[in-house]
């Protein structure tokens, strides 16, 4: 085995094989970027070599960099994860050229996988059965459209050296397919420097059922069962499991035997996975291999107790596969979540942003989660917006959901927008529940699981009180003992300070409508007016923005973060957020942010209302960003003119840019 590995990648997937080298006591070698200064995945291992700056073609797809690393390291071997240098023919020769093991399959193999067409063209001969179509290397468009012709419209247009769902196109009608070809060229041409596409049937409703493989290099090959990964959207993954819905004995032998097959016909060693398209009545066609160690590994892992970046390890180190068919077993199910930073109101566009809040269920036996990011990291542009995975696993499939259910309500993120609450939906929903999974499962039933945003509920609304209420109090008392005189009736908020008739009207902004929340202090407690009618809350602020409360005798826990006027509350598993116009907050907000007019969020400019040289005044409104769909106005800091503006309207700001600069009259 080795002593020390380097793992040639970064986030979720670099910290899982840190954890388990260290298990087996292999030392470490980390590579980031200047972005990865600070991540996660620097700190779990033992040592870590800045490779270059942000973009990945500068610092993790820089495998000459990455080799010497190595070398001067002393790292035996290179663990490339997924995604960037794993399924790099090239590294992985280059590699071996240096005297590093490339822990994964030979070169030869992941280049016999690398191309969809000529994967097929091997498949084809080994037996193992394929989507009716066209891979030849014929690629004139009259020949391709005769194809698409003989296989039966509606086809797919696929790249042949794509993935990630790029340069992958339907077509329904012959009229079309010209388009549609040129299009498919086009991205592919962009997204991977190769316009080759091959042609074959679209199924309808169809499952993505995939078989993990393991050989060795001493000639053993076994399957670990399948997952079934129908849930997509842009056919991409969003949630996983192990195994199949309604998966038969018979049908599972049959898949794993074909995928084990596939493996050997490549003279396939380390861990790998073929997918699978398969049709409603089982049937099922090869689509193609995955030459890695890949994102839902995990939920195998559950369901079988195998570590995978173990067997990874061992085999690369040249010992036989730990098991033999017959001594894996599978037992219950499991599920993964991965939780993006992402808008499904937006087609699941990805969002960035700095993690300002990230509580996340409690890990045991049967709840894991794997992640690369911490409270108050950056998910940049520059990587893939994943910011965890939560895998969870129960005796069976609806014991298996419940949980996961469970584990998500727990999960808390507050920063960019996140697919958690798309999530719950999907976790939640009665066709999911019958395990009536299919590719088409997220765009069929879109409408209910990207509800429509609802107005805040008193619940809501009386938390983000009594937080704001209760953080008043704190401050004050805090002041108050910071300054010389405690006893000072200054201090004193109780009733906000000399407010005669003891009470304070809080104004709530909530998605477009304005709410105001009258509350009353009474010895104890808050008496609030809330839309539904009065309730008495009481309660104290904990750590890490949560807030236990008691509101008309229920208690209840909840998480309250707090972004200068924006506030989140999360409670039940829901999230709602909320911006507070308070004289009281909007006046400390002052006394934080004097000094910086630095974007708050990563945002677009709309609107620029004054010019270099202009004269204003503190206060005045000097520009408007829109960030996470609300509005955000940046206002004067202090009486002065306007040096110099840095952005006009409609451009895009990122967090922390400055936006412009003001020089303070005196
Ligand atoms: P598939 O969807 O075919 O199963 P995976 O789900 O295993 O593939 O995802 C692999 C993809 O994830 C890669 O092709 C890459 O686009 C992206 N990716 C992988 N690694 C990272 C990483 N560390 N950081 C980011 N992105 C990665
Ligand atoms: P990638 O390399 O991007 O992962 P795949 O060939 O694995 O590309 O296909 C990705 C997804 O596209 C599949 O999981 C499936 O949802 C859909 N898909 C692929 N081939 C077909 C097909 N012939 N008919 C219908 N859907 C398909
Ligand atoms: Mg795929």
């Amino acid at each position: 085995m080795f002593d020390k590995v380097l793992i040639a990648n970064r986030g979720e997937i670099a910290c899982r094989v840190a954890l388990t080298c260290r298990r087996l006591g292999i030392r470490t070698v980390a590579v980031y970027s200047e972005a990865d200064a600070h991540a996660r995945h620097v700190d779990l291992c033992d040592e870590a070599w800045l490779i270059g700056p942000a973009p990945a073609r500068e610092s993790y797809l820089r495998g000459g960099r990455i080799i010497d690393v190595a070398l001067h390291s002393g790292a035996q071997a290179i663990h490339p994860g997924y995604g960037f240098l794993s399924e790099n023919a090239g590294f992985a020769r280059a590699c071996e050229e240096a005297g590093i093991v490339f822990i994964g399959p030979p070169a030869a193999a992941i280049e016999a996988m690398g191309s969809k067409s000529a994967a097929k063209a091997i498949m084809a001969d080994a037996g193992v059965p394929l989507v009716p179509g066209y891979h030849g290397a014929d690629q004139e468009e009259s020949r391709l459209a005769a194809a698409a012709d003989e296989i039966g419209y509606p086809v797919l247009i696929k790249a042949s050296a794509g993935g990630g769902g790029k340069g992958m196109r339907r077509v329904d009608r012959p009229e079309d397919f010209a388009r549609e070809l040129a299009a498919a060229r086009r991205e592919a041409s962009a997204s991977f420097g190769d316009d080759r596409v091959l042609v074959e049937k679209y199924l309808l409703h169809p499952r993505h059922i995939e078989v993990q493989v393991f050989a060795d290099g001493v000639g053993n090959a076994v399957h670990l069962f399948e997952r079934d990964c129908s849930v997509q959207r842009r056919h991409q993954k969003v949630l996983e499991e192990a195994p199949a819905p309604g998966m038969t004995e018979a049908r599972r032998n049959e898949m794993g035997q074909a995928a084990v097959r596939a493996a050997q016909a490549i003279g396939y060693v380390g861990a790998g996975t073929v997918e699978f398209i398969a049709e409603p009545d089982g049937r099922f066609y090869f689509m193609e291999m995955n030459t890695r160690l890949q994102v839902e590994h995990p939920v195998t892992e559950m369901i079988t107790g195998e570590d995978l970046v173990e067997w990874q390890l061992r085999v690369a180190a040249g010992a036989p596969l730990p098991r033999e068919q017959s001594a894996l077993e599978l037992q219950g199910h499991a599920f993964e979540a991965r939780i993006y930073a992402e808008d499904p109101d937006n087609d699941f566009l990805p969002a960035t942003g700095r993690i300002r809040h990230l509580r996340t269920p409690e890990t045991g036996s049967d709840v894991r989660i794997d992640t690369g990011v911490r409270e108050g990291d950056e998910v940049s542009v520059h990587y893939d917006p994943m910011i965890a995975k939560l895998v969870v696993w129960g005796d069976d499939r609806s014991a298996a959901l419940r949980r996961l259910r469970h584990a998500l309500t727990d999960f808390e993120v507050v920063g960019p927008t996140t697919n958690t609450a798309f999530l719950k939906a999907l976790a939640a929903h009665p066709a999911f529940a019958a395990g009536e999974v299919e590719t088409g499962f997220i765009e069929q039933h879109r409408d209910t699981l990207i509800p429509e945003r609802e107005p805040a509920s008193d619940r809501v609304l009386a938390l983000a009180c009594l937080a704001e209420f209760l953080r008043i109090d704190e401050e004050a008392a805090d002041r108050a003992a910071r300054s010389g005189d405690p006893y000072s009736p200054w201090h004193h908020t109780t009733g906000w300070v000399l407010n005669d008739d003891n009470h304070h009207t809080l104004h709530f902004r909530d998605d477009g409508r304005d709410v105001a929340v009258t509350a009353h202090y009474r010895p104890g407690h808050y008496l609030l007016e809330l839309p539904g009618g009065e309730t008495r809350a009481r309660g104290t602020l904990g750590r890490e923005d949560r807030i236990q409360a008691d509101l008309d005798g229920v208690r209840l826990t909840a998480s309250v973060v707090r972004d200068g006027p924006h506030l989140t509350i999360l409670c039940d598993g829901h999230v709602h957020e909320l911006v507070c116009h308070d004289p009281l907050t909007v006046g400390m907000e002052d006394e934080v942010r004097e000094g910086s007019l630095t974007a708050p969020m990563p945002g677009t400019v709309i609107s620029v209302t004054i010019a270099e040289g202009d004269t204003v005044t503190e206060g005045q409104a000097l520009m408007v960003l829109e960030a996470m769909k609300m509005e955000y106005t940046i206002k004067a800091t202090t009486d002065g003119v306007i040096e110099h503006v840095n952005f006009a309207e409609g451009e895009q700001v990122t967090e922390g840019a400055e936006l412009l600069a003001i020089r303070a009259e005196d």
